[in-house]
């Protein structure tokens, strides 16, 4: 976890871990982070969820404020706009997960 170069563009953020309770809403990519914004007088920020592959927001636009109430026709697009943007599975991958069913 201790990445010197990730320091730079991570100042100022805390990545909070999950508690357990709450479930992260899912980008393309999989489960978000939880992150906090902290301000230089140690006041505490507002919570908001990121993707947890793509630093860049040119690579993932997801964002969501933690306390952010998501309706149900929101959530049902965003999670058809997460299926359309995962990858199909390579033909590697279909063999390898019959494999592990086996
Ligand atoms: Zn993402």
């Amino acid at each position: 976890m201790d990445v010197p170069d990730a320091n730079d563009d991570s100042f100022g953020i805390e990545v909070i871990l999950p508690d357990g309770v709450k479930t992260a809403p899912c980008c393309p990519h999989g489960p978000t982070l939880l992150f906090e914004k902290v301000s230089k007088g140690g006041e505490k920020g507002r919570r908001f969820y990121a993707c947890s592959a793509c630093r860049d927001r040119k690579d993932c636009h997801f964002f969501q404020w933690e306390d952010d109430k998501v309706s149900e026709a929101r959530l049902l697009a965003r999670e058809a706009e997460n299926q359309s943007k995962r990858p199909p599975l390579t033909q590697q991958e279909r063999v390898k997960r019959s494999e592990v069913n086996l």
